[in-house]
């Protein structure tokens, strides 16, 4: 990682300090502390009141004891999660992660993101995120339900549509937050439908939400490639994950013509040369929650399932990491550039390493970062709970257009900022500082609290 500020050395140091052995969460702030030395060397006020420092605490870090029964009659535990940030903005909004690999380093690390993410879009949310070391895969629906009741059994005291919205992430989607709202509805006799977002369409979920976060990160990949007079049309692209964000990434460039080659799971990766069968992939993986290499079974003719090797050994002109953190390192990043590509667009939360940034930076590779290339859909969810409040309920076409402006501006308001800061085409640095300045604003004029 490169050197940050020397102002802002010390601020590192402390966090690194106070929070020993959380590799993802160190390496966020990072990143962000990183940008944030153009602007203290141009208004020094901002780092006053230690207010960089107080940005990088979070409000309120709660940990809580999930037990719930298995299909056995075992009785299972599991450790929840969810960090509070910042609410400088609004009420604390961001996912909530079911993996294996949860721990408070990395919610911490994606309610940092979050921070500004959300002020990213310009709508009134806090940053926030949760989750637990659950591990959904191969449980039954019934252990799913009454794991998701027992973390809302906990998790409900916290929440609330004026102070924390969560809503899905990694292992979480529109049957686990039913699961959530059910049990919250029930713990607090009130239909609070503005407490949780990405609900079901029956009961105050938002039209576009499930599509909002692949299609706003192809969104904003079109503006970003419309900056050098190109665009998907025609272009080879290939998709990491095969989950939310995967899918309707993939959707939305077939729609603006690019043909996307590759997509995976954790455990391989399927190439079909005619372009991935998108009915095909929605109906294995939403519908029966299979693995990826059941599409191979499937679909006999042009497609392959590649278990060991890399999913960016697949030359691409746009590369769109849609599953987990650091999932593209450094060499898949040479990779890449060897094979031509063109651009990068981050579906996922922090996906790529920082030194496989830097090789897409240095060679002259778009780069869009998650933070602001992902923020489609919790400003989605933000138009959500717009709807809630005001009980009403907006048509597809009206959402996605709102989303799509959100996505444009989100875009121009980076562009601008890299721009301003004498650093053009850097969206790394665009988002951070253009997400700091709006949070670093709202929190001076609140005091010192
Ligand atoms: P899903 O659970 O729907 O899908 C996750 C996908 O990524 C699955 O295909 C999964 O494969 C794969 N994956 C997960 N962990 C790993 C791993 N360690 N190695 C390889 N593949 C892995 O999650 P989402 O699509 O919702 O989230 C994907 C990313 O997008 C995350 O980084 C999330 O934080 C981010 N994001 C999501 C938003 C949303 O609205 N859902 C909003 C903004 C960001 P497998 O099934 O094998 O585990």
């Amino acid at each position: 990682m490169s050197k940050i500020d020397e102002k802002l050395q010390p601020v590192l140091d402390e966090v690194l300090r106070r929070n020993a052995g959380e590799a993802e969460f160190h390496q966020a702030v990072h990143e962000v502390l990183e940008s944030l030395g153009r602007v203290v060397a141009k208004h020094p006020d901002y780092a006053s009141d230690a207010l960089i420092e107080r940005i990088c605490e979070p409000e309120r870090q709660i940990i809580f004891r999930v037990p719930w029964v298995d299909d056995t009659g075992q009785v299972q535990i599991n450790r929840g999660f969810r960090v509070q940030f910042n609410s400088a903005l609004g009420p604390y909004k961001g996912g909530i992660r079911f993996h294996p690999s949860v721990n408070l380093g990395i919610v911490k690390f994606l309610g940092f993101e979050q921070i500004f993410k959300n002020a990213l879009t310009g709508m009134p949310i806090g940053g926030g995120k949760g989750g637990s070391d659950f591990n959904p895969r191969g449980r039954s629906d019934g252990e799913i339900m009454r794991f998701c009741q027992a973390f809302m059994t906990e998790l409900h005291r916290h929440l609330g549509e004026y102070t924390d919205v969560p809503a899905g992430d990694i292992g979480v989607g529109g049957r686990e937050i039913g699961y959530m709202f059910g049990q919250y509805k029930r713990l607090n006799n009130r239909y609070e439908a503005g407490v949780l977002t990405g609900k079901g369409l029956a009961y105050g979920g938002s039209r576009a939400r499930t599509e909002a976060t692949g299609f706003g990160l192809v969104y904003f990949v079109q503006q970003m490639l419309g900056t050098k007079g190109t665009s998907l049309d025609g272009k080879r692209v290939v998709v990491s994950g095969s989950g939310n964000v995967a899918i309707y990434a993939i959707e939305k460039v077939r729609q603006f013509g690019g043909v996307v080659m590759a997509c995976s799971d954790s455990n391989g990766y399927i190439l079909d040369e005619n372009g991935i069968d998108l009915d095909l992939l929605k109906e294995i993986k939403e519908v029966r929650r299979e693995r990826l290499s059941e599409y191979v079974r499937i679909k006999k003719s042009g497609a392959h399932y590649i278990e060991d090797g890399s999913i960016w050994d697949v030359p691409c002109d746009i590369a769109l990491p849609c599953a987990t953190q650091n999932e593209l390192t450094a060499k898949d990043a040479a990779t890449l550039i060897k094979n031509g590509v063109m651009a990068v667009g981050e579906g996922a939360n922090m996906p790529s390493t920082p030194e496989a940034v830097a090789l897409f930076q240095n060679g002259g590779v778009m780069f869009a970062p998650g933070k602001a290339a992902n923020a489609g859909g919790v400003a989605t969810s933000a138009l959500e709970m717009q709807q809630n409040a005001s009980r009403d309920s907006w048509s597809f076409e009206q959402t996605e257009e709102r989303l799509a402006q959100i996505m444009r501006n989100i875009h121009d308001n980076c562009a601008a900022t890299a721009e301003e800061y004498s650093a053009p085409g850097n969206y790394v640095l665009g988002a951070n500082i253009a997400g700091f300045v709006r949070v670093a604003e709202a929190m001076r004029a609140l005091g010192v609290i």
